[in-house]
């Protein structure tokens, strides 16, 4: 299978980041560029206080408090796309959605779906492996509150588009929550990309356009959407379910 996309236009490519001109050749070099990004002072200066501060539970274990990359399969014709780290979730083990309660739900999900080789997904060194699958977020750096501002989401978005670029099997993206959902929007609309008016809702199939990738959004697995029961184990499951449906 050939590359689906990106970004058509070389020129608007190269506005759009100036990294993108030294485009890294694999995740791993591009995961190392990432973890040493400071462009956003604010986000820089949270992430390294809540390293140091710390969460009482875990007073005693080191803190990433570093830009957190994305990772998975790099066969991966699925990209799952979060928000940002959370202050003691993945700003702690520096692994996307590994050690806070929204990961808790997310990997037994992909792992009843045959995306992941495992239901746990703690730490880093867990032993979990994607199949198919490669989860990022927006915003790479912990921000105050859970709110990056939108100058600091299109700050890092190109690190995103840097990843996508680097996934040649991808087919289409699962958005956890309306801000990855605006999110991959506005990666796309950076770019020149013009893109049809669409919704955000559960489990709601979107097309970005011709040659582009799909776009399913989902409720996000925070505690304040499946312990209230807006997001259930089955509403998740399906979500799972239609994006195994897209794939070619
Ligand atoms: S949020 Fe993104 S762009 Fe900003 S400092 Fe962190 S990694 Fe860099």
């Amino acid at each position: 299978m050939g590359r689906l996309f990106f970004i058509p236009n070389p020129v608007l490519r190269s506005k759009f980041s100036s990294r993108i001109n030294t485009m890294t050749t694999t995740l791993q070099e591009l995961e190392t560029e990432i973890i040493t990004c400071r462009k956003c002072p604010r986000l820089v200066a949270w992430r390294e206080e809540v390293a140091q501060t710390k969460r009482k539970a875990y007073i005693n274990e080191p803190y990433w408090g570093k830009p957190v990359p994305g990772f998975g399969d790099p066969r991966a014709r699925i990209m799952v796309v979060g928000l940002a780290p959370g202050a003691h979730g993945s700003n702690r083990t520096g692994r996307m959605f590994t050690g806070d309660a929204s990961g808790k739900f997310l990997f037994p999900a992909l792992y009843r779906a045959g995306l992941a080789n495992q239901p746990n997904g703690d730490e880093p060194e867990d032993g979990l492996a994607l199949k198919d699958l490669f989860i990022t977020a927006i915003c790479r750096c912990v921000p105050p509150k859970n709110k990056p501002n939108i100058t600091e989401i299109k700050t890092c978005l190109p690190w995103m588009a840097d990843e996508v670029e680097q996934l040649p099997e991808l087919q289409g993206y699962v958005a956890l929550g309306r801000i990855a959902f605006d999110g991959i929007r506005r990666m796309y609309q950076m770019q020149g990309v013009k893109l049809p008016k669409m919704d955000f809702g559960h489990n709601t199939l979107n097309q970005l356009g011709e040659g582009l990738p799909w776009l399913l959004s989902s409720y996000h697995p925070s505690q304040q959407n499946t312990l209230t029961g807006r997001l259930t184990e089955a509403m998740f499951d399906a979500v799972w379910e239609k994006a195994k449906a897209q794939l070619h």
